[in-house]
Parts: structure tokens; sequence; C-alpha cells
């Protein structure tokens, strides 16, 4: 993007000075509609939904076999919502949050086989195209049973067809674990940001890591085109994939359980808060799309991205999605979240969530290694850096002018303290106990 255009945008919406100069700040959608005009043009729907929810139950016995940890859940891959009262009384004295309510922890950190979000959206990547191929090749009936793809000639089947993916290391860690587990050859391409332990863990499981000196971009570029030249090799679209998006937005119905079981009404008196870090858009994405199909708008989602990195935030508020990256401002986009460093957003996923996102709150990185102390310590659980910028939002709501006043300008205001907030935890039960060590011991300066 030219300077002369980037300075013109920059007068026109004034938020991006803050994200030019690496503030933390509170970004509102203007653009957000009650829901029904928002899904007056979404090219997906509640039955898509619904559609992949039939997925993964068809699935369950296939993965069970393969991964036997998830039979407690009966073959499902989903996480505990936890409340975490201390959290939310330390936020409120160290941090001066004002939050009242309840808060909850979604777990995703524990998911089974990927310990991310990543093992919503990536492990239904796999599995649909598994299915794809698998009735193409008659392997199984329409509604027979999946433990047959579980079984060693299925396995040595899908060793014919390959799998890649560019990643920043969960995602490419979920679709690896899992392609591996079905049999596929998986190739995942690695940006610089990723960590060494994901890629020793992923070689462990027998994928193929091919390494770049780059960025994620140029990781994904390049996957692509490889995969492209292999007639027998399907390449997952992080920015581009419907499939991702709706492994993702499965997760709505089973929150909306789970918030019932423990008696958490919400409805236009009990307003619902979530806060999900972002990195391409395809997680928060999918999950915010899901949850306003269930709670329509008495749920109000908000993204939290680092202050080097806020590329969704970026993309919404100048309209140009796809079109502008975090380096157009000036920023470097490397941050110690390594799950959200990403520098150009979803265009996709920016359309979806125009007109139903509630906004955006920055974090800068020292902040992130705080909160994840501030967890452990008050109520002893980890997660990695990235998921921490989540809770950047629940600290900030109730302090900032311009979620205050969207607040306001909702009338809800008067409702606070029957509210109920929830902090997506994206990510942490594999990181290693050396790294932790060392993420424990990490104090960067506030700027
Ligand atoms: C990938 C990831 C995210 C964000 O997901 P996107 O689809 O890239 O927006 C958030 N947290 C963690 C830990 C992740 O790995």
């Amino acid at each position: 993007m030219k300077k002369a255009e980037m300075e013109k945008c920059i007068e026109k919406i004034p938020v991006l000075r803050d994200v030019r100069q690496e503030k933390e700040t509170v970004w509102i959608n203007p653009n957000k509609a009650k829901y029904e005009k928002s899904m007056e043009n979404a090219e997906l729907t509640k039955s898509d939904i619904e559609d992949a929810e039939k997925r993964f139950l068809r699935f369950a016995p296939c993965i069970m076999k393969r991964f036997p940890k998830t039979r407690n859940r009966q073959g499902l891959i989903e996480s505990a919502l936890t409340p975490i009262p201390a959290m939310k009384e330390h936020m409120n004295q160290v941090y001066g949050s004002r939050l009242e309510g309840e808060l909850f922890l979604k777990e995703d950190n524990r998911l089974a086989i990927a310990g991310s979000v990543k093992a919503r959206g990536g492990i239904y990547e796999v599995l649909k195209h598994t299915e794809d191929l698998a009735l193409q090749h008659g392997l199984v009936e329409p509604e027979g049973d999946y433990g047959v793809l579980a079984g060693e000639e299925a396995k040595a089947f899908f060793g014919n067809y390959t799998i890649q993916v560019g990643s920043t290391g969960n995602l490419g860690l979920s679709i690896g674990i899992m392609g591996a587990a079905i049999g596929y050859k998986v190739i995942v391409h690695m940006s610089a940001d990723a960590k060494q332990w994901k890629k020793d863990l992923l070689r462990s499981h027998g994928v193929e890591v091919v390494e770049y000196q780059s960025d994620y971009g140029k990781a994904v570029e390049n996957g692509r085109k490889l995969s492209q030249q292999d007639a027998k090799s399907y390449f997952v679209d992080d920015e581009n994939s419907r499939n991702l998006f709706l492994g993702y937005a499965v997760a709505a119905n089973r929150l909306a359980g789970q918030l019932k079981e423990r008696g958490i009404v919400v409805d236009g008196e009990h307003p619902l808060f979530v806060y999900i870090p972002c990195g391409v858009g395809g997680a928060p994405g999918g999950i915010s799309f899901g949850l306003k199909q269930v709670f329509r708008d008495n749920v109000h989602c908000f993204f939290a991205e680092p202050t080097q990195a806020p590329c969704m935030l970026v993309g919404m508020a100048t309209g140009l999605h796809h079109g502008i990256a975090v380096q157009d401002l000036g920023l470097s986009g490397m941050t110690h979240a390594d799950g959200l460093a990403v520098s150009r957003p979803s265009g996709f996923v920016g359309g979806v969530m125009n007109t139903m996102l509630s906004g955006e709150f920055t974090v800068q990185d020292a902040r992130l290694y705080d909160y994840m102390r501030d967890l452990l310590k008050t109520e002893g659980i980890f997660l990695e850096p990235s998921a921490c910028a989540a809770f950047q939002g629940a600290a900030v709501l109730n302090k900032s002018h311009a979620s205050i006043r969207y607040l306001k300008e909702n009338g809800l205001m008067g409702r606070m303290g029957k509210a109920a907030h929830i902090v997506w935890a994206t990510g942490g039960s594999l990181v290693p106990e050396n790294i932790r060590e060392e993420y424990k011991a990490t104090f960067l300066p506030y700027r």
C-alpha cells in the first residue's frame, strides 16, 4: 500500500494512530448489525454447522480407536468450561478491571490430540477430506461404521495421499498429528516464528517439516505451490478454508450445553461476553459465527491481538481486509505470541465478521506473560502466551472509554452484574516443561 494512501486512511480512522504507535487499544466495530441483518449476505448458515456436528459424530468411533484418551468424551474433542473466580478477583484488585458477573475459562488449551483450539478446525478439515476420499473410493458406506477408517487397511490406503499446510505452529501440530494418525503423508511448512519443540514433536509423529526463514505468508505460499504440483496432495488453506471455519463453529452449540449445565442464562437481561485471541482469523471467526447462531444479539464477541500484529483489526477497520498488512502501518508483525504472529488477515473471515464482531482489544507482549503468571498463581492453570491475549478483553472492557460507550449504546450498563464473561484459552497443554519454565521467567519491559 502507498504511503500517501495510508496517511489518508489514518486520518479517517483515528484508532489506527494508536495502532501505529504500538499502543494497546480498543476498537469498536462501527459496522456491527443486528443478528438477522448480519446473516442476510452470509454464505454459511446454521445448517452448515449442523452438518459439521454430524460429521464429527460419525467419526467419533474412528477417533476413539486412534486416540483412546478421547473415550471419556465418546470420541468428541471438547474442552471444559471452568469458572475462574480467583482470577477475576485478582484482575479487579491488581488491574482495576471492575469486572462484574461471572468469569469463565474455555479450556481449549486442554483439547485432546493437539492441545490447542486448532484441534477443532484442523482436525475437522482432516476428517472432512478423509470422508470425501473414503466415500469416493468405497471405504465406507454413507451411514456406515467409520470405525473401519481406523483400521490398517484404511491406513495403507491413505498412505497414498498427502496433506500439506503452512503454519506458525499449532495448526501444523493439529493437522500433522491427526493426518499422520489416519495414515497420510503430511508435510508442514513452518514459518520462522515456529518453535523448535513443535517441529520436533511433529517429526516424532513421522511428519515432514519444511522450515522457512521468512514469515507465515511465505510458508503458506510455497506450501500451496508444492501441493498444487501433486494431484494426490491436499492443501489446507488457513486463510480461506470454509472447512476449518466450520470445525471451529461447532464449539458454539456445545458451549451452550455447558452454560446450561451450570445454570448460566444468556438472554436480553443476561449478556454473554466472549474474548478470543486472533491470528489469521479462522478460529475466533468460526467460533464467533457459531455463537452468533446460538445466542444472536445476546452474545458480544471480541477478538484480541498483539500490538505488533493486529492484522484483523487493521483489515476490518480499514475495510481493506486481505488488502492490507500490519507492515503498511510500520509494525513488525513480530510477537512472542507465536500463534498470533500473522501480518495479513483472512479476507473471508473479515467479510463474515464485518457485521457480527463487537470489537477488538490489542495487548502488548509484556502483559501476556503477566496474565500467564496471574492465571497460574490464582487458578493453577497454564496457558501459552498467545492464549493469554484473551484476558485483555475482560481486563479492559469496563475501563476503556470506547468499550464503555459500547456498553452504554447497547443498553448493557445496568446488566453487567448478570453477565457471563468467557476468556477463550486457545492453547498450552502440549508446551514442554522446560519451555514452561522459560515462559514463567520471561519478563519483558512495558512500553
Ligand atoms: C491459531 C491460534 C489462534 C488464532 O487462530 P487463527 O485462526 O489464526 O485466528 C489463537 N491462539 C492460539 C494458541 C493459536 O494457536
